[in-house]
């Protein structure tokens, strides 16, 4: 065993055996993985992906260590404003991988279930519940969320408001992308600025949210040269490394740290050599942990994955002078707002824009979005020719993903792709 791996094991077990005296040993963890990630990077990642795990480690290992210094969110909320008041915001979904990261993710899973939570919610949910509920995971002052795509969230910020008196707003983001939507969104947006500043006693200055427009105009501009690159150079990667860049892009959007660091991958990737394989558009989320998921994605020179939904779910240009304005519209035209017809039909013109070679969707249990649209896209891939693997499993609990049906079926599409070049589907 691993120093590592003792260090994680003596945690989960801590955390199992004695968990409202945990939450030490679990944030000093992420510090020392902080450190490490630093010090001591992973050898088999670019420098850039070096660098994206240190920030995201820092990220939580940053701010669970201090109190009041985040709220909780989840991946839509407009971290932009949370900003604005020295706030980071932790996605619940986030935090349940770091969480799983200890192995604990089956542990809080069967806790919440105890309790009555339903076995057919999605893991994050439930493992994130069972975090709280166990009494390892700490609740701070205030939380934010929106009604975008996900029918989790609402309920599970709403029991806490209710068991753990964590207050939250609720972004109601409408489907239809005109005006009166927009003011809509955008006024409720203006109205969590005030509660924030009640909260924290820190005055909003609109001067400061306008910069971090600007900064984000930067940053995704940076990001889809960077995407382009990826189809170009061998950029040495693991899964978890695009589930890094999908928080940056959606928990650091608006910061310089972001900035800089999508600047450096732009530079850095063209320092590397050609890219002769596959090339692979990922859709959804990603098991970093599967096995064989990882034999063909983790550092492999003969398939390359493409991020695509979850890090560039908006590619429009923000109006910088309406900051509010501009961050409801982002909301609104998110790929992942309205019917999965439209997101279809974006992943397929993105698809063809790169020119990958093939599509995985993966279906994470418990995620109806995923699961209720992987069909439509497949049908939409298809009219373009580009072969489409569906792939169900769960992106956090082991229990519930088969290896070794994963393994067959990837190796059955990978096979076809080498073959003839997707001229058939799977
Ligand atoms: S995987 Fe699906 S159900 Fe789970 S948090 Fe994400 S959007 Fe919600």
């Amino acid at each position: 065993m691993s120093a590592v791996d003792t260090v994680i094991e003596f945690i989960r077990k801590q955390a199992m055996e004695h968990p409202e005296k945990s939450w030490g040993k679990i944030t000093a963890g992420f510090k020392a993985n902080k450190i490490k990630t630093k010090f001591l990077p992973n050898k088999n990642l670019s420098k850039g992906y070096q660098q994206l795990e240190n920030m995201m480690m820092s990220l939580i290992a940053d701010s669970l260590g201090k109190e009041n210094s985040y709220v909780w969110g989840n991946i839509f909320a407009p971290c932009e404003i949370m900003n604005c008041f020295n706030l980071k915001t932790i996605s619940i979904e986030c935090m349940s991988c770091y969480l799983s990261g200890y192995h604990l993710e089956d542990f809080f899973i069967d806790w919440a279930q105890d309790l009555g939570i339903a076995p057919t919610l999605c893991s994050y949910h439930k493992t994130f519940v069972g975090a709280v509920e166990s009494g390892v995971v700490k609740v701070p002052s205030y939380a934010i969320t929106t009604s975008l795509t996900c029918d989790g969230n609402l309920n599970t910020f709403r029991y806490f408001q209710k068991t753990k008196g964590v207050p939250f707003t609720l972004l109601d983001v409408p489907y239809e992308k005109d005006e009166a939507s927009i003011q809509y969104l955008a006024d409720q947006m203006r109205e969590l600025t005030q509660r924030l500043s009640e909260q924290t006693g820190i005055p909003f200055q609109e001067e400061m949210l306008r910069e971090q427009i600007h900064i984000e105009n930067e940053t995704r501009k940076e990001l889809k040269k960077f995407l382009k690159l990826l189809m170009i150079h061998r950029y040495p990667g693991q899964i978890i490394s695009y589930l890094y860049l999908m928080m940056g892009m959606h928990l650091l959007i608006g910061t310089k740290e972001f900035l800089e660091l999508v600047r450096f991958l732009v530079k850095d990737i063209q320092t590397y050599e050609k890219f002769e394989g596959k090339k692979i558009l990922w859709v959804h989320l990603l098991p970093y942990y599967q096995e064989s998921l990882q034999e063909y994605f983790n550092g492999n020179n003969e398939y390359q994955l493409i991020p695509s939904d979850m890090v560039l779910d908006y590619t429009g240009i923000l109006d910088e002078e309406h900051p509010f304005e501009a961050l409801a519209e982002k909301t609104i035209e998110n790929l992942y707002n309205g019917s999965y017809a439209h997101k279809a039909e974006i992943l397929c013109k993105f698809a063809e824009d790169l020119h990958v070679d093939g599509v995985i969707h993966f279906c994470h249990w418990g995620c109806k979005q995923a699961s209720g649209g992987s069909i439509l896209l497949k049908e939409e891939m298809k009219q373009h020719h580009i072969p489409m693997l569906i792939l169900d499993g769960d992106g956090i609990d082991r229990r519930n993903s088969h290896d070794g049906q994963i393994k067959t079926r990837l190796e059955a599409f990978l096979e076809m792709i080498d073959d003839d070049g997707g001229n058939t589907t799977c």
